[in-house]
């Protein structure tokens, strides 16, 4: 079959790959000059930083999808961050995560006693959960309805309490708010709200602990270039700067595409831009509503020193980190004292800057949506490094070579909808069977892959739907 996919990024690389080993005819139309998307690297002068995904999740998924694509393992580097990451408070004190569990129990005694108890529960609750619900509802597609909502899913979602949150799931094994935060913290990971993204999404923080976080080694985004290299020796077409405009629908099937380069005729469509932005490129009556994922501002570092006492991934909390969470999701403002993330994979990885230097990624949650107007962002930027200087980055401000901005306007004008950074918000009612899936609208030969789409978002979840895409692809 001759198959065309809309956008080259990870989803539809991965979907190119696997179709392509299927024996299917493949072109991928990227309106950029790069494949990617999102997984993408921030390049000045010699140092390198990943521009988007930084913490790798569920490392064997990725393995097993990769090798689904005719990626060996020995191709990815894989290293393990231990510790996960370090939560740094106002007040100087710290607490690390660390998937040793008994090291995690220790740390848990000093810092919060008392609390341990809770954190063994946590655990032993959530292996169930997470092998039930990954088996139930991220290894499956929802195109009928109805395959959702049988009677032993139902029973499960019971059981998994899918009618709490994340964050008042947490805080039924956790007394201290800073531990709730620390374990329901990691809906920001897909663009979602602790106390709005319903419980299924715990298994996010669990999976921390069960398989760790790990790193690439030269960056997430190296899988780039390896990923190309793939596609050139399966014979995958890349039209770069094509610029899809219109999918070429009739009342039941999709025939091709029209982009800035021409028309193209294919057997099947597959749409791998932010989901909700398929709607520009068909004449539909009505567009369904979408509620976007949170947004991001983005501040890329080349500093001309290693900071070797800092942990990789380091959370900086406020006092009170509901409150920033409220000025994101309720609000719509960028919170005066937000929690900021920062990455500086430079401690264990030489090949990013030049010798003795390193690069930083820190990020703010902070609202999507186009109501926000960013023209304070280098006042925004100057607070967020005073905030790192003082609290973890000694001598912050001396070390800066280049710096580099991003808001949610840069995202959206790359195509993200409404400038959120993670697809569709995960919501109780954008998830599962609610969530746009593979096949996801009444044309028979039109397709969709990517964070908006069923399972969702995370490098590692669009490599699932990648997977569940191709599946649906070859049954039919
Ligand atoms: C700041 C940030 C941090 C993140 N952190 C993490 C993390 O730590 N771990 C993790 O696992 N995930 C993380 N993610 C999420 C992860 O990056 C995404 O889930 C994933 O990359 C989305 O892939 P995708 O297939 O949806 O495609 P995208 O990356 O959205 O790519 C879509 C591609 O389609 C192209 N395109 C769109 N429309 C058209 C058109 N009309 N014609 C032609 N081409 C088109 C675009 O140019 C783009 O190249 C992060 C994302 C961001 C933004």
């Amino acid at each position: 079959m001759n198959i065309g996919i809309v956008g080259g990024g990870i989803g539809g690389m991965m979907s190119a790959l696997m179709l392509a080993r299927k024996g299917h005819e493949v072109t991928i139309h990227e309106k950029e000059k790069t494949l990617g998307g999102r997984l993408a690297f921030v390049e000045r002068d010699g140092y390198k930083v990943d521009k988007g995904p930084t913490i790798v999740l569920l490392p064997e998924m990725i393995y097993e999808f990769l090798e689904k694509a005719g990626i060996g393992k020995e191709e990815v580097e894989m290293i393990r961050c231990d510790p996960l990451y370090r939560m740094i408070y106002p007040d100087g004190s710290t607490f690390t995560k660390t998937s040793d569990i008994s090291k995690q129990i220790d740390e848990i005694k000093a810092m919060f006693p008392g609390e341990e108890e809770g954190f063994i529960n946590y655990l032993s609750d959530m292996r169930t959960r997470f092998a039930k619900g990954k088996k139930a509802f991220l290894e499956k597609s929802f195109i009928n309805k109805k395959d959702f909502f049988t009677f032993e899913n139902i029973k499960l979602l019971l059981e998994l309490k899918a009618h709490q949150t994340v964050r008042s799931q947490a805080s039924q094994y956790f007394k201290d708010k800073r531990l709730q935060d620390a374990f329901s913290l990691q809906t920001l990971y897909i663009g979602g709200n602790p106390s709005g993204s319903p419980a299924l999404y715990s298994l996010v923080p669990f999976s921390e602990y069960e398989h760790g976080i790990w790193y690439i080694k030269g960056g997430y985004a190296s899988l780039i270039p390896l990923l190309e290299k793939h596609l050139r020796k399966e014979g995958i077409e890349v039209k770069y700067e094509s610029s899809v405009e219109e999918l070429m629908l009739n009342q039941k099937d999709c025939k091709g595409i029209r982009s800035s380069d021409g028309e193209f005729y294919y057997d099947k469509v597959i749409f791998n831009g932010d989901f909700p932005m398929i709607h520009n490129l068909i004449n539909t009556k009505k567009t369904p509503k979408y509620k976007p994922s949170s947004g991001c501002l983005l501040l890329y570092f080349g500093l001309d020193r290693i900071y070797n006492e800092v942990d990789i991934h380091q959370f900086f909390m406020s006092d009170n980190f509901r409150i920033h969470m409220n000025d994101v999701f309720k609000h719509g403002s960028v919170s005066k004292e937000p929690a900021i993330y920062t990455f500086h994979p430079s401690k264990i990885d030489d090949t990013l800057a030049p010798e003795g230097k390193s690069v930083l990624y820190a990020l703010v949650p902070v609202p999507s949506g186009k109501d926000l107007n960013w023209k304070d962002k280098e006042k925004l930027a100057e607070g967020i490094i005073q905030v790192l200087e003082d609290r973890g980055f000694p001598d912050l401000k001396e070390a800066i070579q280049w710096m580099e901005i991003r808001t949610p306007v840069d995202a959206e004008v790359d195509g993200l909808f409404e400038g959120g950074s993670f697809g569709i918000a995960p919501t109780l009612t954008q998830s599962g069977a609610f969530r746009p899936q593979v096949k996801p609208l009444e044309y028979n030969n039109l397709y969709a892959v990517g964070a908006s789409v069923h399972p969702g978002g995370g490098i590692p979840i669009v490599m699932q739907g990648a997977d569940l895409l191709v599946q649906e692809i070859e049954r039919v």
